[in-house]
């Protein structure tokens, strides 16, 4: 796994994100594009976070799931800008990823709000 001096230095929009709960800036991710069957794993530590398939357009300009892989992404409340909202952290390495809301417009009820930067795309074939 890379240490904190190394992600800084390799992606510094990265250790924005992970490591200070940043945001990047809306529809800015290469991520938003992509609609080939894969995986999308933490940027930091590689596990496994999102298939593919939980992926949905959800127009915010951030990338959207629907689902995380079970036990991949641990949910933490998040109280801060006098907003109630839950937090989403890489259960591995802990880095910030995003948050989910309970809006979604699958079955599932969840929007699972990412921070592209901190994904990276693996692309699977079926
Ligand atoms: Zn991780």
């Amino acid at each position: 796994m890379k240490s904190d001096d190394e992600i800084k230095k390799e992606n510094p929009e990265l250790y924005k994100v992970a490591r200070e709960g940043g945001t990047e800036a809306p529809f800015t991710s290469e991520l938003l594009k992509v609609k080939d069957d894969g995986s999308f794993a933490c940027a930091v530590c590689g596990q496994k976070l999102f298939m593919s398939d939980a992926k949905f357009d959800s127009g915010t300009g951030w990338p959207s799931f629907d689902k995380a892989i079970e036990g991949s992404v641990k949910e933490i409340i998040d109280d801060s800008f006098g907003m109630h909202r839950t937090e989403t952290v890489c259960s591995n390495c802990g880095s910030h990823l995003g948050h989910v809301f309970n809006d979604g417009p699958t079955n599932t009820g969840k929007r699972y709000c990412m921070n592209g930067v901190c994904l990276e795309f693996n692309k699977e074939d079926k």
